[in-house]
């Protein structure tokens, strides 16, 4: 019931059904949360529903809320459907008062127990109810520590926690605007509104965008009793997982603190120690949590992280959720849960997805040029980050946005700091373990990340740090952060190709442990990732029903396609072998003025163009070849106009018809406003007599001297930008001329399919008629999104889509993930009128959604035959496409 009750509700209701330890208490549903959103006010019925639940509480704990001599006390606690670690607020103590405080310090035997949990109840609730700057209270508790001469909170005796209770108050007077409430309905009432609002903070709303989680869900907020961890040195509190969140190695992972409340643990303000340590310090708690993990891991078949309180030595579960992982850990967990039955292949497949793979993918450091660390932390986010040092967020943002690649070095990261981590290459901090803000957030958002580096200084304010050894770090020095081994480097260490790209450029071949010692080689290498990979690269294209091709235009880019997995190419760009030297030829094709100069440069310009289909089919011999007829305006292949007349004009009147003049004038000529709406495409093959012609003969006679050669080439013919069917048929007629006459002369020449793109509007409306010429449709979903939108797809991205995400018009850019309500109902659309016609219609896509995770599910569900994306993305579409299958 995760919808109704949040993921924190829901697995607390669970983990009780389970039998395990679990504190009582009731949670108010998301829908309450909406209802309050939409109207500003409570719905009519909760505070008494409240009351109900709370008097059910009271009567199971024989014990009153913040009254008596034993009062009981609460937590108010967020929870949404999708974790936001740390994004929403939180009251703990709720219950506490001058009277109450009292009881609980006879009860507990302990006075400075607590008027700590007091000064910890105000506190929250002046900073999260009454949106009191958290500042003024540090500053207090900072001053006091100083005046007591102690490091730790914990250390702080009773009386002056006590007067720190006064100064809270009069703080909460002074900049709350009101007393701190003495009755603890009121303070329960408020702590749940509170959290309610806490759902539409800045920072929660830009978590969700990052995390595209939807801006309607609201939150759920959980009531339990408290259970206390900070009563002493028998207490603490921790959190754990069942496997390693990093790696995805087995065994159980995790940090404890003790005497310490709630947050400390994650706050990373302390530092902690591993669980292994409670093993010594409490064996029995150690013991019942081990076995509670095990239960959690089998009851929800996944790794699970967990928070814990033990209080007095009884453990008790805060919470438990399907924990958050890196991208290794997810291939490793879900391949080793299929090797061990535990869970099907279909269900490892759903549980990994494309960007993790595409993370997988990322570069590393090299290690035998990177030296002797400075500083070495917790390895919490793998990946390889180099960029300039920057001491406070607002400052990572800014250098950030002018184009330069930062690492955001903090003593410890809060939530206020998600710009800064958004916005850097990787986080360090020196405070904190791997369950550290820090290291969840940065986790979460793919983020490389090394924390508790311990060795490391952070003087914010001052801009700069010191390492041991007496090394100083200084705003804008570069640093190497290590991600997968914790390590952190002065100045730029250089990175090599992951170990699953090796993968996929052996062609999808594990590498893997020696024969003899069956051990994996000490290399550096993370053979166990690469045999989870593959078990589920495998398994993807078992169950994939997509074709998967790469749009490439040279032989390397194909031969690397196809060791990635391609089967064949989807779209080669004929336009990118026009550039270089060849530009001279384009450009005097451009400026021939009769037919039989024009004939000429098409001669010269046919063994080019035959040599490079000729390469690129022996590359995907046996496979497709989609060659498109070329694209662009002509004069993009011309000098800039500027510069060009400026020369001109230098070179003043002489010699008329020199070059540059005549190039002049055609640059001039051909000069269009809007060249993405002008001359270019199918527009241009009907303009520049014989320029199609040469690109089909150049196709044919490639394929010829490939089967003479023994190869099995299969090209098909592409042509961009139709917009009626009058224009493929105009070339289409040409190019079987073309294809015949090299047939009658060579013999031997394969059949070659004619289809058109799909990437105008009319194009899709009009597919049925264009269907009737076409053997097949490729949807080019750029130039479709750019003219469906009308967004200037070279323009847009840089310009208003920043705030077009910040207000919701859309999640994610459009040419980014394919939009399904318009862009994709045109691709369906066409889709279906053209198999009507032709039902043997070959459908596929090449515009770059063809390699987006989330567009090759859609293209999946629209029915299409493959999708076609760069080289690099070829893994990501098999594996996306695997996953839309099961
Ligand atoms: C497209 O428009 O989607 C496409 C693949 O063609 P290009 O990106 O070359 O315009
Ligand atoms: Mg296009």
């Amino acid at each position: 019931m995760a919808d109704l009750l949040g993921g924190k509700g829901a697995n607390l209701a669970e983990m009780t059904r389970l039998g395990l330890p679990v504190p009582p208490g009731f949670t108010i549903t998301t829908e309450a949360c909406r209802s309050y959103l939409s109207t500003g006010r409570e719905p009519a019925t909760l505070r008494e529903e409240i009351g109900d639940h709370l008097a059910a509480l009271e009567r199971r704990m024989g014990r009153r809320l913040g009254r008596g001599a034993d009062p009981l006390l609460v937590s108010v606690r967020s929870g949404a459907r999708f974790s936001m670690p740390g994004m929403m607020e939180t009251v703990l103590d709720v219950g506490l008062s001058d009277t109450s405080v009292r009881a609980l310090a006879g009860q507990a035997g302990d006075d400075r127990f607590a008027w700590d949990s007091y000064r910890r109840l105000i506190q929250m609730f002046g900073r999260t109810v009454l949106g009191i700057d958290g500042s003024h209270f540090d500053a207090e508790l900072e001053a006091a520590r100083r005046e007591e001469g102690v490091e730790a909170d914990a250390s702080l005796p009773a009386v002056r926690l006590r007067a720190l209770v006064e100064e809270f108050k009069r703080i909460t007077r002074v900049h709350g605007g009101r007393d701190f409430p003495q009755d603890p309905r009121e303070q329960l009432t408020l702590a749940v509104d509170a959290v309610f609002d806490s759902w539409n903070t800045d920072r929660a709303r830009r978590y969700r965008r990052q995390e595209h989680i939807p801006d309607d869900l609201g939150t759920a907020v959980s009531v339990c009793a408290m259970v206390f961890g900070n009563l002493g040195p028998d207490s603490g509190t921790g959190v754990a997982f069942t496997r390693d969140p990093a790696t995805g190695r087995t065994g159980v992972y995790g940090d404890y603190l003790r005497n310490a409340q709630g947050e400390d643990v994650v706050a990373g303000y302390r530092n902690t120690v591993p669980l292994a340590e409670l093993e010594r310090i409490d064996p029995g708690s150690h013991r019942r949590l081990t076995e509670i993990m095990a239960t959690l891991e089998r009851h929800y078949l996944d790794l699970c992280d967990i928070e814990f309180t033990i209080e007095r030595g009884t453990l008790w579960m805060l919470q438990t959720r399907v924990g958050k992982r890196t991208a290794a850990a997810a291939f490793r967990i879900a391949a080793d849960l299929a090797e061990q039955e535990v869970i099907d292949d279909d269900e490892a497949l759903r549980r990994v997805d494309g960007s993790q793979l595409a993370q997988l993918m990322f570069p590393h450091f090299d290690p035998a040029h990177r030296g002797e660390p400075v500083a070495r932390g917790v390895p919490a986010s793998p990946g390889a980050a180099v960029g300039a040092a920057v001491f406070d967020s607002a400052r990572a943002a800014a250098r950030a946005a002018r184009g330069e690649r930062v690492v955001l070095v903090r003593r410890e990261t809060n939530p206020d700091d998600l710009d800064g981590m958004l916005a850097a290459e990787g986080v360090l901090t020196s405070r904190g373990g791997k369950t550290s803000h820090a290291a969840v957030v940065a986790r979460g958002m793919g983020r490389t990340c090394v924390c508790g580096a311990e060795g490391i200084v952070v003087d914010a304010d001052a801009r700069r740090a010191t390492v041991p050894g007496g090394g100083v770090i200084e705003e804008g020095d570069v640093l190497s952060v290590d991600g997968t081994d914790g390590s952190v480097h002065l100045g730029e260490v250089p990175v090599v190709p992951s170990t699953v790209v090796e993968y996929f450029e052996n062609g999808g071949t594990p590498t893997g442990a020696d024969p003899t010692t069956g051990e994996d080689p000490d290399d550096g290498r993370d053979d166990a990732l690469v045999r989870a990979v593959d078990r589920l690269m495998r398994h993807a294209d078992r169950r994939r029903v997509l074709g998967v091709r790469a749009n490439a235009d040279t032989g390397r880019d194909a031969r690397r396609a196809a060791r990635f997995g391609a089967a064949g190419v989807g779209l080669c760009r004929t336009e990118h072998m026009f550039l270089g030297e060849r530009r001279r030829l384009v450009e005097r094709l451009v400026l021939a003025v009769t037919d039989r100069e024009r004939e000429e440069v098409l001669a010269e310009l046919l063994p080019l163009q035959r040599a490079d289909f000729t390469e690129l089919l022996a590359a995907m011999d046996g496979m497709p070849v989609t060659v498109r007829l070329l694209d662009p305006p002509l004069h993009e292949f011309l000098p800039d106009i500027t510069e060009l007349s400026v020369r001109v004009a230098r070179a003043g009147d002489e010699g008329d018809d020199s070059r540059d003049h005549r190039l002049l004038r055609a640059v001039r000529r051909l000069h269009e406003q809007n060249p993405m709406l002008g001359l270019r495409g199918v527009r241009l093959g009907l303009v520049v007599p014989g320029l199609f012609a040469m690109q089909v003969r150049a196709v044919a006679e490639a394929a010829a001297d490939r089967r003479a050669a023994g190869g099995d080439p299969r090209p098909e013919i592409m042509v961009p930008l139709v917009a009626a069917a009058r224009e493929l048929e105009i070339v289409r007629e040409e190019a079987e001329r073309v294809l015949a006459e090299v047939a009658a002369r060579r013999g031997s020449v394969p059949t070659v399919p004619v289809g058109t793109m799909i990437e105008l509007p009319r194009a899709a409306l009009t597919a049925g008629e264009i269907a009737g010429a076409a053997d097949f449709f490729s949807f080019g979903t750029n130039d479709l999104t750019q003219t469906v939108w009308g967004f200037s797809r070279d323009d847009v991205e840089g310009s208003f889509f920043a705030g077009y995400l910040e207000r919701g018009v859309f999640p994610v850019s459009p040419f980014e993930t394919i939009d399904a309500a318009g862009v994709g109902t045109l691709v369906r659309t066409a889709a279906r009128t053209g198999r009507a016609t032709s039902p043997d219609l070959g459908l596929g896509v090449c515009g770059e959604h063809g390699g987006d995770p989330a567009s090759v599910r859609f293209f999946h569900e629209a029915g299409l035959d493959y999708v076609s994306c760069s080289p690099f993305r070829v893994p990501v579409a098999r594996l996306e496409a695997g996953r839309a299958a099961v």
